[in-house]
């Protein structure tokens, strides 16, 4: 039976208003190779989901269409350039509602609760690389839940509203040249001069960085203990100061603009601190719960279609007079992988469905963050071995898979910080 979700059933009435708009005018026309997942899905929204009910499934199939009509067709030409038009591809999906499903309807969003942002996350999972949605979730879970939480009216009313519509892009500021893994360590400083910070330094590895409008900033605002000198900022990425200095050349994910950005003498009004000064590490920490599961429910869908494409792949290749697939080896192989995304999807689910109760889902959210990234590597380079030579060209999407699934096992916390945090629930992390 599918659980309660979070929103009354009025405002779920009218906010499916709102997908059941977009059929009509994008049509019923799919331009997929892997249509079979949407058939899939399809006979799913009449039979029991443990997470998901009729809405979600109409939900997701509104974006699919989306993504077939508006993104799909474009995907390969914004790989060879390096770079996807944010603002463009963010206002198709703004319009449509998809960039704050979670989020408060006062700013634009559908005010629905998490379980309807996980949906998203696995449908753009049908986007033919991995760059343009990783791009897609930092706008939508990952640089503006804090800001939703616990930003003032103001500050939504400026950043978070013409975000979930689509107007702005976001990216977020955390990680530094100095500092990845270990996000206390930052050396960005906002020094209060009257009613402004006065901002120093710079952030590293920022997604969208090269097009954003503002960023979601981490910096010291003291320099009291390491867990307690830190804010959150919103901060105008066209302030005088802000260095946007270069785009970096990435193995894979390469639609995705990743800058780096240098902060010199920026001048930002001490009002676009989000909620309490001295929390932004706290309020990252819980953000970071959301973009975690956001990336599990997103590489799911993307295995899904990998093994899919890889049957379809072996069956008609030939080796020793029998298809590829036909060696046992093979398939028995692409079901143990199959298995293993099963056990993520419920794994996922379950973490969902807890934290839109309101639990504290910290070590299933790590644990699925952990399980995706390592399963997504295991996934792109099991299947690229069953292509053979193909499997190595830049012409087939199995490759470009292999490329861009690496990046989750280092990306919003490497696999060894998720060990850790699940040690610490497991009370086996040794206290120094
Ligand atoms: C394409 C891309 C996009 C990104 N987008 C953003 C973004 O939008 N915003 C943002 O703030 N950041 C972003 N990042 C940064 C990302 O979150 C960091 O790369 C990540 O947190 C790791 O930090 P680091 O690269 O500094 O590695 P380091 O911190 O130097 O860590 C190196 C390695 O050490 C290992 N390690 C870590 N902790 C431990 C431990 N406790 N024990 C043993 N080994 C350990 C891990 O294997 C890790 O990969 C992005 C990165 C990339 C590559």
């Amino acid at each position: 039976m599918a659980l309660h979700r979070g929103a009354s059933s009025a405002k779920l009435l009218c906010n499916l208003r709102n997908f059941t708009k977009i059929p009509s005018f994008l049509g019923s026309r799919l331009v997929s190779d892997t249509s079979k997942a949407v058939e899939a899905s399809a006979s799913e929204v009449t039979g029991d989901h443990v997470l998901y009910t009729p809405e979600h499934f109409a939900m997701k199939e509104s974006l699919r269409k989306i993504i077939d009509l508006e993104i799909n067709p474009h995907v390969d030409q914004w790989e060879a350039e390096g770079m996807f038009p944010a603002h463009k591809v963010f206002k198709i999906l703004g319009n449509a509602g998809f960039l704050g499903v979670s989020k408060p309807v006062e700013y634009g969003g559908l005010g629905l609760d998490f379980s309807y942002s996980v949906a998203v996350a696995e449908e753009l999972g049908h986007i033919r690389c991995g760059g343009v949605p990783m791009a897609i979730g930092v706008q939508s879970d990952m640089a503006t839940p804090a800001l939703a939480r616990f930003g003032s009216a103001e500050l939504k009313q400026e950043f978070l509203l013409p975000s979930i519509l689509g107007d702005k892009v976001a990216c977020l500021g955390v990680s530094e040249v100095g500092a990845g893994s270990d996000v206390s360590s930052i050396k960005t400083k906002a020094v209060r001069k009257g009613d402004e910070y006065v901002i120093n330094g710079g952030k590293m590895w920022t997604t969208n960085g090269a097009q954003a409008d503002w960023m979601c900033l981490l910096a010291n605002t003291s320099d009291g203990p390491p867990h307690r000198n830190k804010s959150l900022i919103c901060l105008p990425m066209n302030l005088p100061g802000v260095h946007v200095a270069r785009k970096i050349d990435k193995m894979g994910m390469r639609s995705s603009d990743t800058a780096e950005v240098f902060l010199d003498d920026v001048r930002v009004p001490c009002k676009n601190v989000i909620g309490e000064e001295g929390m932004g590490f706290t309020y990252q920490m819980l953000q970071f719960q959301e973009e975690r599961l956001w990336g599990a429910a997103n590489v799911l869908t993307s295995m899904d279609n990998i093994i899919q494409e890889t049957i379809d792949y072996t069956k008609q290749r030939k080796i020793f007079k029998r298809p590829v697939l036909h060696h046992q080896s093979v398939h028995f192989r692409l079901a143990e992988l199959q298995t293993e995304v099963e056990l993520l999807r419920s794994l996922l689910h379950r973490a969902t469905a807890l934290y839109i109760k309101g639990n504290d889902v910290t070590k299933l959210a790590s644990m699925a963050k952990l399980k995706a990234g390592r399963l997504t590597r295991e996934v792109s380079d099991s299947c690229l071995q069953y292509w053979g030579g193909m499997g190595f060209t830049s012409d087939v999407m199995v490759s470009r898979y292999y490329r861009d699934s690496r990046l989750l096992s280092i990306g919003g916390g490497a696999d060894e910080v998720m060990l850790s945090i699940i040690c610490k629930y497991m009370d086996t992390l040794p206290k120094i």
